[in-house]
Parts: structure tokens; C-alpha cells; sequence
């Protein structure tokens, strides 16, 4: 799928239409002090299996991708409905 790299879109800030520049958002890093990720490191540490078992069953097919939209005039984001699935993205 083809996506221009710029939108005219509307800005919720500034109120009207404005050209906008489309970003793609990606994973941020596990927090390493979160409690849950402190259990998982620990327990990689020692001897013994891994915590938990990688599910079973087929992988989907394609990915879910999160667009951003920067307007160009305030620099703000702007988030315009939910992420969608797509194979392959294009910017144009
Ligand atoms: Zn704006």
C-alpha cells in the first residue's frame, strides 16, 4: 500500500487544515525496571528453563501499523484513528 508522506490533514490544535508529515511509530524498549521485567531477568539468569513457553499456533500474517501525523505549522501530533493492518507500507 502506497502512503504520501505528506497529508493535508486537520490539526485539532490548530483548528483547521494543515500539511501534515506521517510518522511511523515504532516499539520502545522494555523498561528494565519494571517488576514484572526485574522477575524475567532474574530467572534468565540462573540455571533452568525459560519462563514461559513461546504460544503455539500461526503467526498473522501481516503487522499492525500506528501512524503519527506532525503538523508542519505547530509541530504537534496528531493521532487519527485506530493502527490498521497492512503486508508492506510504501511512503511516497
Ligand atoms: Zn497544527
Amino acid at each position: 500500500m502506497k502512503i504520501p508522506k505528506e497529508q493535508r490533514r486537520y490539526c485539532k490544535y490548530c483548528r483547521k487544515y494543515t500539511v501534515q508529515k506521517v510518522k511511523k511509530v515504532k516499539n520502545k524498549p522494555r523498561r528494565k525496571q519494571a517488576m514484572s521485567q526485574r522477575r524475567h531477568l532474574r530467572k534468565l539468569a540462573g540455571y533452568g528453563s525459560f519462563p514461559a513457553k513461546k504460544p503455539k499456533g500461526r503467526g498473522k500474517p501481516t503487522t499492525k501499523l500506528d501512524f503519527r501525523y506532525i503538523c508542519k505549522e505547530c509541530g504537534k501530533q496528531n493521532i487519527i484513528g485506530k493502527g490498521f493492518r497492512i503486508k508492506k507500507v510504501e511512503m511516497v
